[in-house]
């Protein structure tokens, strides 16, 4: 099962994700993760990814393409992956579909999430990361066990650097001109669903998971 996330930044892509890996036993692969990864570790690819989400611009196409790519080939992902945060733009999705097709693979499901724009910005204004496992917090709407601490593996949790609201506010236009376009290229395809996302979390995840059962 090869599932697509897309949604504007905040809609509940990494927190839908993580679910979904759990309850498919798929991995869940996030290339905002995974660049974050490569900064934290002082790569060369890193520090070129660092530039362009500092201020909140998507980093060069070919620079995510090629991790991806790499990524899909291990073996965790033979039995389907979560991609959350990739394809995000025309050129990632032709390219997407290209690496797939070569490996025998194709997409079963894409999933819309929309989440008004307010709500976006309540949103990452008050998410907190974990600094060690990515598992993503809000402090209102999702809080750790004890403050500041992940509940899964005791690190601390921190504030992206781009969640603040100027650069939240520009990621929205780089989605609306950037991404967007994805939906009317995946509706073409028949695999797009909507996922109305202004909902708690569980009630998104028993949307996802009924839609994910129904393709
Ligand atoms: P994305 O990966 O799309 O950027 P996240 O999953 O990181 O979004 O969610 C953004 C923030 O909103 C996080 O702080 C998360 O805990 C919170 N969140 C996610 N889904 C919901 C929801 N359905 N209702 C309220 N808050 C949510
Ligand atoms: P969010 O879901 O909150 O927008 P992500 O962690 O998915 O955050 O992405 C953070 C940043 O990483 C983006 O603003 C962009 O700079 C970069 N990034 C992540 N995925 C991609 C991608 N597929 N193409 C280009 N840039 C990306
Ligand atoms: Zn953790």
């Amino acid at each position: 099962m090869n599932i697509i996330l897309l949604g504007p930044p905040g809609s509940g892509k990494g927190t839908q994700a993580a679910k979904i890996s759990e309850m498919y036993d798929i991995p869940a692969i996030s290339t905002g993760d995974m660049l974050r990864e490569s900064i934290a570790a002082g790569t060369e690819l890193g520090r070129q990814a660092e530039s362009f989400m500092s201020i909140g611009e998507l980093v060069p196409d070919e620079v995510v393409i090629n991790i991806v790519r790499e990524r899909l080939k291990e073996k965790d992902c033979e039995k389907g992956v979560i991609l959350d945060g990739f394809p995000r733009s025309i050129h990632q999705a032709e390219e997407l579909d290209n690496i797939l097709e070569e490996m025998g693979k194709r997409i079963d499901v894409v999933l819309n999430i929309s989440v008004e724009d307010e709500e976006i910005i309540r949103r990452l204004s008050r998410r907190r990361v974990c600094s060690r496992c990515h598992n993503v917090y809000h402090l209102d709407f999702k809080p750790t066990e004890k403050q500041g601490v992940c509940d899964a593996c005791g690190a601390d949790v921190v504030q992206r650097a781009d969640d603040n609201e100027d650069t939240v506010k520009h990621r929205l236009e780089v989605y609306r001109k950037q991404s967007e376009p994805l939906i009317g290229y995946y509706l073409k395809r028949d695999v797009m669903k909507d996922v109305p996302g202004d909902e708690p979390i569980d009630k998104v995840m028993e949307t996802v998971s009924h839609l994910i059962e129904a393709s």
